[in-house]
């Protein structure tokens, strides 16, 4: 077992020495310890110091003539941004929250104290900064044993450290997810025992810790440990009701929850993008409210696409998630059949041309969503619908590169139709060129100006009329 951890970074050096000439006890602790050990390179350093974390932070920056360090007075915290670095220095401290509120009782505590106050032994561990014993490992909760175990357990009795700060529940799942690490059995059962008290904690941080859940390599793992410990419902109902199967005669369905769970992690193998994963996660969310029992077909889900898509916005506003991101879930969500469906039928140019007008620039995420929407264990069928996705690129291809409808307008556009047809703006506009689009689309005419020009002319009488 290493006692002493290779601190590369001079930074954390200089940092060190100017500890030592304020006789300032000073460590770095945390998530940068426990990567380190796990051999990965993180840019956020958290410094612990025994006494007043601000006033070392300002010495810091002092010495290192910044003049950009952010002191949070309540929280008694300090963050030096440093290029690439991210400090943050706080002192030692005792520390347990009010019942009812995140506002916690701070107390002046022992390095000891303070690591007792973190969330797993595994990011309880630090290492000192001082010259004489630099890189020396300070681990009371055996963290280092935990890490090569692959296991998070807390340092206090799981219980009272969930009390202090219920968001910690949310966090082993996350670690669990991203380092691929078991959590405890007791650890599970004080989670489940304490999920409610997660409505205390807001929103903010409980999205912030789902996201990363989303972003690790295999976001099932997370998500199944928020539901067998009662979290989902709390934090995403709408993911929590997918789960269940219904028996009616000789017909079932698949547990949606479970499916929607293979999908994505599916599509995490062709994706780091947390939105198109959030699409994978809510392509199917409007099953349950569309499910049917119908006599002699079995069950049937009816427009969840349509219903889905009509549910992101609300799902975003709840979780607070960033809206620029509705429009592409919502539209991902609305697609998703439509690949299939061009798979089931004959592939005409025509249903490709409105699939690849429809998607735009998201055609190529639709079609990755679609490929991981595959979850059959029959591998022959598999393999059929993957032959079937391929011809359907192909043919993708080919249209697009005859009619470039990414990113299209009709070649004719709203000021020419006016000015052909002596028109005001207006209703009329909008609808000879939805005509003219319309006639695109099918293949009627081709996408150029002069034929669609021609095809105005034709039409607008007619058109026209049916307005007044
Ligand atoms: P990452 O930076 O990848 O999110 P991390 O372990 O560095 O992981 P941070 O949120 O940056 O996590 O926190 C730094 C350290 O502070 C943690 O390693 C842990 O020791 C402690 N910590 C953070 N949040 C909590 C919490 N809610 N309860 C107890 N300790 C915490
Ligand atoms: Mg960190």
């Amino acid at each position: 077992m290493k006692q002493r951890i290779h601190i590369q970074e001079p930074l954390l050096q200089q940092i060190g020495k100017l500890a030592d000439a304020e006789s300032v006890r000073a460590f770095v602790v945390g998530g940068f310890v426990r990567d380190e050990i796990l051999g990965k390179q993180v840019k956020d350093i958290d410094i612990v110091v025994v006494g007043n974390g601000i006033e070392f932070g300002q010495k810091v920056a002092r010495a290192l003539e910044r003049s950009n360090l952010v002191v949070f007075e309540n929280f008694g915290t300090a963050m030096l941004q440093l290029d690439e670095w991210k400090l943050e220095f706080v002192g030692a401290r005792k520390e347990s929250y009010k019942k009812e509120s995140r506002k916690p009782i701070v107390a002046v505590g022992t390095l000891e104290d303070d690591l007792s106050r973190r969330d797993f032994t595994v990011n309880a561990i630090a290492a000192s900064l001082l010259a004489e014993d630099f890189g020396t490992i300070i681990d009371p909760f055996d963290g280092r044993l935990d890490l090569e175990a692959k296991i998070l357990k807390t340092p206090l009795d799981p219980v009272v450290t969930f009390d202090d700060d219920p968001l910690r529940i949310m966090r082993a799942f996350r670690f669990a997810s991203q380092l691929g690490f078991t959590v405890e059995p007791s650890v599970l059962e004080a989670a489940a025992k304490m999920s409610s008290r997660l409505k205390i904690i807001s929103q903010e941080r409980i999205s912030d810790e789902f996201l990363k859940i989303i972003a690790s390599p295999q976001p099932s793992v997370g998500m199944k440990l928020m539901y067998d410990a009662g979290v989902m419902e709390i934090v995403f109902p709408e993911v929590a009701q997918l789960a269940g199967v219904d028996q009616r005669q000789d017909y079932h369905h698949k547990d949606v929850f479970l499916h929607t769970l293979k999908v994505v992690d599916n599509i995490c193998e062709s994706t780091d993008n947390v939105w198109l994963r959030m699409a994978a996660l809510l392509h199917d969310i409007a099953k349950p409210r569309t499910k049917a029992f119908k006599e002699g077909i079995g069950w049937t889900f009816h427009g969840h696409e349509e219903l889905g898509a009509r549910m992101v916005k609300q799902i975003f506003k709840r979780m607070k998630l960033p809206f620029e991101h509705i429009k592409f879930v919502e539209k991902l969500v609305r697609l998703h059949l439509r690949p299939m469906a061009l798979v089931d039928g004959e592939v005409t140019d025509s249903a490709v041309r409105r699939l690849l007008f429809e998607a735009g620039e998201e055609i190529d995420d639709l079609m990755k969503l679609c490929r991981a929407d595959i979850t059959s264990k029959n591998p022959r069928l598999v393999e059929q619908v993957r032959k079937n996705y391929d011809l359907v690129i192909k043919k993708m291809g080919e249209v697009e590169e005859k009619d470039r409808l990414r990113n299209w307008q009709p070649p004719v556009k709203g000021e020419e139709i006016m000015q052909v047809c002596g028109l005001e703006p207006g209703r009329s506009v909008g609808l000879l060129k939805d005509e003219i689009t319309e006639a695109i689309l099918d293949g009627r005419i081709p996408n150029e100006h002069d034929a669609a020009l021609e095809y105005l002319l034709k039409i607008k009488d007619e058109v026209l009329q049916r307005v007044v």
